[in-house]
């Protein structure tokens, strides 16, 4: 689901402490020294949590996401 990334939403996000990237899914498997990070359903790499730091204009959630 795209999102357009603005003031707004960084304000909220840091108020809220907002939950929204891979690594704060229960499908998400960190991966080890011998194995990559992976989804659990399969899908490749979603939002991390620099992702509001780095995007430009727009955001892309996972809608697959579930809170750890
Ligand atoms: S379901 Fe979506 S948010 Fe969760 S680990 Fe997979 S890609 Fe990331």
């Amino acid at each position: 689901m795209k999102t357009k990334l603005d003031a707004r939403l960084l304000q909220e996000a840091e108020h809220f402490a907002f939950r929204f990237a891979c690594e704060d899914c229960v499908h998400f498997d960190p991966g080890s020294p011998d194995a990559p990070a992976r989804c659990a359903h399969g899908y490749p790499p979603g939002p991390r949590r620099d992702q509001l730091e780095i995007a430009r204009g727009e955001i892309t959630f996972c809608k697959e996401f579930e809170l750890r």
